[in-house]
């Protein structure tokens, strides 16, 4: 079948046409199966088509759709989110982790009365044009600093504070491999955004929820002023949401200045599917995915070990990276300095000629999902390690 000329970023090849999912399965037109370990980057984390949810989602479709008023779908969920994550006292719905990041880099400029935006190197927050991008060479409207470099993050603020509106960063960057952040540079963000009045947005769209009930940030001893949100909050919807301090989010009208709204905006539908989901993802379902991935990543790290191979696997709870080098990387260049792209396409052809649906940019993260079975990652691991032997 001839392909109308789409980008697809996760082609692998002209005739994989995507007709359903199930679990941990996605089919192609062609009735071939392949199990999925993308899983839409990480949102379907129970797995496709989750039972539960769809009901719900269907069950509420024939309710109304979307109303832009509020219901008791937003309140229960924004409820639960509050609870979970001590820093956000309110919350916002939007559409995706776009907006997300949009409208909280938006409300940092209102609050701040200042233009430019500090982020790094290799994060990524969604396709607009107010986070400052490397390849982007008009950088006018702020600065991307290099991950876990306490001493330009210093210089830099120092020198341009007054200007600065708010500091981005994913708390774990997972858009260039998998990499934690250094407890020093953690302490120089919350020194310098508390000292010089800049706003600290953390963009946990990927690992917000992922781990465990709530976010990264309490596991880090740092409290950001506003958080976004995204990906697995929506039940495999189309989601985001960011929120944080009350002082701030009153900015937003119909109480302050700043207004904003969007059409689609908190549809019960999607609040009921990610509120059903985020109900599901109790804390033994969260501990039986967690340990899948680590007694997965600890057989392929010491078969890496074993056989010699210059590679291992980086794990945060269910998401993982592959790493062509021993050594862990702690920025962006280290990133790019152990990168094999021509050998992790091969990989993925191999995987996908075995059928197993991998991420065909190394750099981004594979996930499971609590729908992944033993006999799914023995397949895995087989197959893995068939390549590189
Ligand atoms: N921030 C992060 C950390 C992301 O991983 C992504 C993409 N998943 C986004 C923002 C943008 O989210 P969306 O694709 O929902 O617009």
């Amino acid at each position: 079948m001839a392909l109308p000329k789409l980008k697809k970023y996760f082609q692998k090849s002209e005739s994989f046409i995507v007709e359903r999912a199930k679990g941990s399965k996605i089919y192609d037109i062609d009735g071939n199966e392949y199990t999925d370990y993308c899983l839409n980057g990480g949102a379907n984390i129970l797995g496709h088509a989750n039972r539960t949810v769809v009901l719900s989602a269907k069950k509420h479709a024939e309710r109304g759709i979307c109303f832009g008023s509020l219901t008791k779908a937003e309140i229960d969920i924004s409820h639960y989110i509050i609870e979970k994550v001590p820093s956000i006292d309110q919350l916002c719905f939007v559409n995706s982790g776009t907006e997300a990041t949009l409208s909280a880099i938006r409300l940092a400029q209102c609050v701040t009365g200042r233009r430019h935006i500090v982020s790094f190197e290799g994060m990524y927050h969604g396709f607009h044009g107010l986070v400052p991008m490397a390849p982007n060479p008009a950088n006018d409207d702020g600065y991307v600093l290099s991950f876990n470099n306490v001493e330009v993050l210093e210089k830099v603020i120092d020198k341009n504070h007054t200007e600065i509106a708010a500091i981005i960063l994913e708390p774990v960057a997972v858009h260039m491999g998998i990499i934690l952040p250094d407890p020093k540079f953690l302490t120089a963000l919350k020194t310098l955004t508390k000292n010089y009045g800049i706003v600290l947005i953390f963009d946990e769209v990927m690992t917000g929820f992922r781990g465990f009930s709530g976010c990264e940030q309490s596991r880090l001893d740092i409290v950001p002023d506003l958080t976004c949100l995204g990906t697995v909050i929506g039940g495999g919807f189309p989601i985001g949401a960011y929120g944080g301090r009350s002082d701030m989010m009153r900015r937003l009208a119909p109480e302050g200045d700043l207004y904003q709204m969007g059409t689609f905006s908190a549809s019960p539908v999607v609040l009921r599917a990610g509120m059903m989901t985020l109900r599901l993802m109790n804390d033994s379902f969260y501990h039986a995915l967690n340990q899948k991935a680590e007694r997965f990543v600890s057989e392929m790290n010491g078969f890496f070990d074993e056989k010699n191979i210059n590679a291992h696997i980086v794990q945060f709870y269910s998401m993982m990276s592959l790493v062509f080098s021993k050594k862990g990387c702690c920025n962006y260049q280290d990133v790019r300095a152990s990168e094999d792209v021509p050998l992790y396409k091969e990989l993925v052809q191999h995987l996908f000629l075995n059928g197993i649906y991998f991420p065909s940019i190394g750099t981004e993260p594979f996930f499971f999902s609590g729908k992944h079975s033993k006999k799914d990652l023995k397949i895995l691991s087989d197959v893995m390690k068939d390549f590189f032997e």
